[in-house]
Formats: C-alpha cells, sequence, structure tokens
C-alpha cells in the first residue's frame, strides 16, 4: 500500500515535470512571441515573426492605386513584413468589413486608403481597441485618432491645377470639376485652387460659371457633368480646373464631342498614361506628377516603426477635426508638354514611346 502511493506520487510529480517542460518548450521554441519580442518587435502576431500589413484601399479603378498597391507591397516586403491587400469599390460598408476582417486575422498595423474620410473613423476605433496603429495613406481619416498620415501637399496639387490653367486662360469662364465630396483630398484640391483664382474672381476676370464635384470620381459622373456645364452655358467656356486625370478624360470626351477639345485648357492629376498621351497631343494642358514610389516606400517604412511601436519622426501635423495628426507630405510636381520628357519620362513612370504613340 505504501509502496503504491510512494509511485502514483512520483507519477504525479513526472507529469507535473513533463507539462512544465512543454510549457517552456512552446515559449521558447523560436518562432513564437518571446522571440519576437527578443528582436524587438513585440507587436509581431505572425508565428513567422514577419510583421503583418493590412492594405485596405479603396478602390484599384484609377491606374494609380494599382501602382500603389504594387510598390507598397514590394517595398514592406523588402523590409522582410507581409501585406494583405483588401480594395472596397468604394463601398463604405465593405471597407470597414474588410478592415474589421483583418484586424481579427492579427495584422500588426492598419494601413488604410478611405473611401470616407469621415466612415472610416470607425476602422481607427475597432483597430485601437485591439492594440493596433493606422496610417491614413494618401488620405486622410477625419474626426479620429488616426495614429499617421502619409501623402502628398495637397493643397498645393490644386494651386498648381489652377496656375496652369490660368496661365493659359487669365478671364473668362471657368468650371470646377471636382473629386469626390468624399475624400478629404478633394476638397484640399479645390481650396488649393480657389486661393490662387480668388483674386482673379474677386476683379471679375473669372467667372466659375459651373462647380460640381463627382461622386466617386467616376469619369462617366464628370462626363455627365461638363456635358451639363456646356449645355447651361451655350458652350461658351474658356477653361476647366478637373481635379485628377479620370475626371479629366470624362471632360476631354464632352469636349471632344461638342469639337472644343484642345481649344479649352483642362487640368488633371495622377500622370496616368492616358493623360500624359493627352497632353502630347494637346488636349489636356497638364497634370500634376506625384512619385507613387516614394509615397509607397515612406509608408511601408513608417507602418512598420509603429507596429514596432517606434516614433515614425513625422515632421508635420495636419488637423482632422478631432486631433492633429502627426504628417509627412512629399512633394507634388506640376507637367505640361513642356517638362513632360523630364519629369514622368526620365522617372521611368512610362515609357516615352508609350507616351507619344499617339502623338503625331
Ligand atoms: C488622390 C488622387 C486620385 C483620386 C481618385 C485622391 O484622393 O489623391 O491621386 O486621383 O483620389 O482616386
Amino acid at each position: 500500500m505504501k509502496i503504491g502511493l510512494k509511485r502514483s506520487g512520483v507519477a504525479i510529480l513526472l507529469v507535473a515535470l513533463l507539462l512544465a517542460m512543454a510549457a517552456c518548450g512552446k515559449n521558447g521554441n523560436g518562432n513564437g512571441s518571446s522571440a519576437a519580442g527578443e528582436s524587438g518587435s513585440e507587436a509581431t502576431a505572425s508565428g513567422d515573426g514577419k510583421i503583418k500589413i493590412g492594405f485596405s484601399l479603396d478602390t484599384l479603378q484609377e491606374e494609380r492605386w494599382q501602382k500603389d498597391r504594387d510598390l507598397f507591397k514590394a517595398a514592406a516586403e523588402k523590409l522582410g513584413a507581409t501585406v494583405d491587400v483588401q480594395a472596397a469599390n468604394s463601398d463604405d460598408a465593405k471597407q470597414i468589413a474588410q478592415a474589421e476582417s483583418l484586424i481579427s486575422q492579427g495584422v500588426d498595423v492598419l494601413v488604410v486608403v478611405p473611401h470616407n474620410a469621415e466612415a472610416t473613423a470607425a476602422i481607427v476605433e475597432k483597430a485601437h481597441e485591439a492594440g493596433i496603429k493606422v496610417l491614413a495613406y494618401d488620405r486622410l481619416i477625419k474626426n479620429s485618432d488616426v495614429d499617421l498620415y502619409v501623402s502628398f501637399d495637397n493643397e498645393k496639387v490644386g494651386q498648381m491645377q489652377a496656375e496652369a490653367i490660368v496661365a493659359k486662360a487669365p478671364k473668362g469662364k471657368y468650371v470646377y470639376i471636382g473629386g469626390s465630396e468624399a475624400d478629404n483630398n478633394a476638397h484640399l484640391f479645390k481650396k488649393g485652387a480657389m486661393d490662387v483664382l480668388q483674386k482673379y474672381i474677386d476683379s471679375g476676370d473669372i467667372q466659375i460659371v459651373y462647380d460640381q464635384w463627382t461622386k466617386d470620381w467616376s469619369p462617366a459622373n464628370a462626363l455627365a457633368n461638363m456635358e451639363n456645364a456646356l449645355t447651361a452655358n451655350n458652350n461658351q467656356i474658356d477653361a476647366v480646373i478637373a481635379a485628377n486625370d479620370g475626371t479629366a478624360g470624362g471632360v476631354v470626351q464632352a469636349l471632344t464631342a461638342q469639337g472644343l477639345a484642345g481649344k479649352i485648357p483642362v487640368s488633371g492629376q495622377d500622370a496616368e498614361l492616358a493623360a500624359a498621351q493627352r497632353i502630347v497631343e494637346g488636349t489636356q494642358t497638364m497634370t500634376v506628377y506625384k512619385p507613387i514610389k516614394s509615397l509607397a516606400e515612406k509608408a511601408a517604412e513608417l507602418a512598420i516603426k509603429l507596429a514596432k511601436g517606434e516614433d515614425p519622426g513625422a515632421d508635420k501635423k495636419v488637423n482632422n477635426g478631432k486631433i492633429d495628426v502627426p504628417s509627412v507630405l512629399l512633394e507634388p510636381i506640376a507637367v505640361t508638354k513642356d517638362n513632360i520628357d523630364s519629369t514622368i519620362i526620365a522617372d521611368g513612370f512610362h515609357s516615352k514611346e508609350d507616351v507619344y504613340k499617339n502623338a503625331k
């Protein structure tokens, strides 16, 4: 009996010892959280020790967002992170659901291009509840505690558009074809443009005869708006400020139908290939080149810093209605026929062959 009791006591001790060893083994296995902690990246949720980035995009409709996706992914992977990309097709509910799913999959940081500057505040709140930081990519998330904003100087984009158009048409009837009202950038582009136009408006040299946002930045909506502007003014229009190349495409289509393409200056933005071709053909006056590679690389580097709990070292602050968001704003470049070779072509953004394909 006595011996029996002793034996079962030893057996219990042995089992306890084995359980304790197994628990130690789990933590000390090299790939788990303790290993990540040793290398300084305590936030790492994935088993392989890599930082996991969730990249939630509004849309992949414009050419630029495909570049953003590819360049961001390449830059993040080069820095040893993995990226899960989701695009919401301009649908707020879908963007929030996709972000929630990235959060529950355990990403270490979220990078968001918001479709709707206000609605995506819900994403920031949910991410923060899970201890995940959020970087607003190219477009600001308003009225939220978003951790970082990386973009271009968007008011300057609008200024460049207006300056280039005023240089061609210092007087006359102007049409403003804006971006999506839900996108904070659209407001910044408009503010920048209006800052330049104001003194001409005050002096009576320039009249804004039509001014509309373009729902979801859709070229088809821009085309319809431009048709309305032409009809309402008996085609008596002297200049068009279109907020990006997609909307400029719709504008040029409406002008072409009235035999006016190339006769009225039109602005744009993004240095899309179709816009670069229109510039050398003479149907679009300018575009704004925003080097996407620099944006993507900067955002990837800083997203990883956020994931590791490091200070991203942002040098600017932009108020989003709730807080002053630490921000990094890159410089845009105005492009016309005169400098297209030395900017977007020299940078390899598009090839000379592609840009001049249809030029006579
Ligand atoms: C971006 C532009 C883009 C537009 C439509 C804006 O927020 O800054 O580059 O053309 O969205 O996608």
